[in-house]
């Protein structure tokens, strides 16, 4: 299959002529349609796999420009958060300024953050879970309309002991959310958080 069978808005088709991607690798094959498809799933795979634009490409297709939160991405490290704002920030390059990313993460500026939250609200948070719980407390970031949530390194979110952090971000959202849970392992303690949110899953390993 090609990149060109999703149907993918003319903004990403173009992204992805930029980065030159040409094939989509077998995790994206596997988990595209299942995004597109709106079920949840839990996806084995490892870095290097291709597992970010797997879920960014179908999520970022999805947008509408209500200047509302409807993407939160969490990841365990800022690093990670990091890597997965510059992918989206490349895959929405030639849409620029249509939307806007909120970067949450531990050590950076909050009075900053909460003074942009204050004038607007974006349409997609990338960050760590203890700085977006922070915000969303405070009631600074509103994830009420959140229709996607994206757990990355689910494993490795749950060893730094922030799976917590993470119920607690999920519980503010949405019933009827879709939670898409990326882990290269899936610990037998990760298990009942699953078991929460999770409405019949499709499991990918890959
Ligand atoms: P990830 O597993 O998300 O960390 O991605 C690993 C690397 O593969 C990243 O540098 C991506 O930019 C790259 N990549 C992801 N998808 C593709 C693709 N379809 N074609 C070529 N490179 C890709």
């Amino acid at each position: 299959s090609t990149f060109a069978d999703y149907n993918f808005a003319p903004f990403l088709q173009q992204a992805l002529a930029q980065i030159k991607f040409t094939k989509p690798t077998p995790v994206q094959q596997q988990v595209i349609p299942v995004i597109n498809a709106g079920r949840d799933a839990v996806v084995q795979a490892q870095t290097g796999s291709g597992k970010t634009h797997a879920y960014l490409l179908p999520l970022l297709n999805q947008l509408t420009t209500a200047p509302v939160v409807q993407i939160v991405i969490t990841a365990p490290s800022r690093e990670l958060a990091y890597q997965i704002r510059l992918a989206a920030e490349q895959l929405l390059q030639p849409a620029a300024h249509t939307w806007k990313i909120g970067f949450y993460v531990g050590g950076t500026d909050k009075q900053h953050q909460i003074a942009s939250l204050r004038k607007q609200q974006p349409q997609i948070v990338i960050g760590t879970p203890g700085r977006i719980l922070d915000l969303l407390k405070s009631q600074h970031l509103l994830v009420n309309t959140t229709q996607h949530l994206v757990i990355d390194e689910a494993d490795m979110t749950l060893d730094m002991g922030f799976l917590n952090d993470v119920d607690r971000i999920a519980s503010a959202m949405p019933a009827q959310l879709q939670m898409l849970v990326f882990s290269a392992t899936i610990p037998q303690k990760l298990q009942p958080f699953l078991k929460k949110y999770l409405h019949q899953p499709q499991n990918i390993q890959l």
